[in-house]
């Protein structure tokens, strides 16, 4: 299917590896070109390298902290005006309820909830101006089925779906579309380091802990961060301009959700 957005422009956040970069490559493979982020400059140059040797597309790399003033500042006005506006960072370490302090709740908020926020109201404006643009938040599945030992992400990313719910109808009218994607479990660091927090808490090794997980799983594997990318590309597509406001949960059918 042609996605439509050839020649768009996009900035996708925290895309050198993972679930971000998946969503680049999906975009890129689009024929859509790039402005990604992330903290560390190496990997970060070589998707960026990889992507346009790949896809022939042009990709601008700034390595910053988007979950920092200067770093979204850099990241901002090295992207200008984009078409489509990925918002995604690192999730928050797990732990316990009683753990937390209010300065973790704090980096918890500005990098899951305020980034995107900041982002948004950035970039919106433009969008809303020249009458079309996407935005895909990554959240997590822990919007819909919060996770106990992942109170901080919880936290956080309620914040950012009630901002999503009211904005998405707001900005709707211009052409532009939010919409947050709720990942599941997906093989990417992220999802190992959730296997060895687990594997630490049962004491059994961090594969025994993933074997137990997949078997958790409907479909009985891990989601991939091409196939989480293709969803979101999807979602940016010209195809998907009656999609709005949307929590769409790639999760292997884990969640027996009717709402
Ligand atoms: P990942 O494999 O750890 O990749 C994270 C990417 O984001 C890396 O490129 C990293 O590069 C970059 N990054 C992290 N913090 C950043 C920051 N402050 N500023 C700029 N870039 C940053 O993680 P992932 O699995 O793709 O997860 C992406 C998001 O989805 C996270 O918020 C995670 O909590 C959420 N999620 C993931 C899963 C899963 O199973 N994978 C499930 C539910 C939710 P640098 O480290 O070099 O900055």
């Amino acid at each position: 299917m042609d996605l439509g957005i050839r020649g768009k422009r996009a900035l996708v956040c925290a895309s050198s590896k993972g679930l971000g970069l998946g969503c680049a490559e999906a975009l890129a493979e689009a024929g859509v070109d790039l402005v990604i982020n992330a903290r560390g400059a190496e990997a970060l140059e070589d998707a960026a390298e990889a992507l346009r040797n790949r896809h022939g597309v042009g990709v601008t790399a700034v390595a910053a902290d988007i979950t920092t003033e200067a770093g979204r500042a850099a990241v901002l006005a090295a992207a200008g005006e984009v078409d489509i506006l990925v918002t995604n960072a690192g999730g928050p370490p797990p732990g316990l309820w009683s753990d937390w302090s209010r300065d973790d709740f704090i980096a918890a908020l500005d990098a899951n909830m305020l980034t995107p926020i900041a982002l948004m109201q950035a970039l919106l404006p433009g969008m809303m101006e020249r009458g079309w643009g996407r935005v895909v938040n990554i959240t997590s599945q822990s919007v819909r089925a919060p996770i106990p030992q992942l109170g901080l992400s919880n936290s956080a990313r309620a914040g950012l779906t009630g901002f999503v719910a009211g904005t998405a109808r707001q900005v709707a009218g211009h052409g532009v579309t939010i919409n947050n994607l709720l990942p599941g479990i997906h093989d990417t660091d992220r999802g190992r380091s959730l296997d060895t927090a687990a594997a630490a808490r049962e004491g059994i090794d961090p594969a025994e802990a993933r074997r137990r997980r997949e078997a958790s799983l409907p479909v009985g594997r891990y989601g991939t961060a091409a196939e989480f990318g293709a969803t979101c590309a999807f979602l940016c597509s010209v195809h998907a301009g009656f999609i709005v406001g949307q929590n769409i949960m790639p999760d292997g059918g884990v969640n027996n959700l009717t709402m």
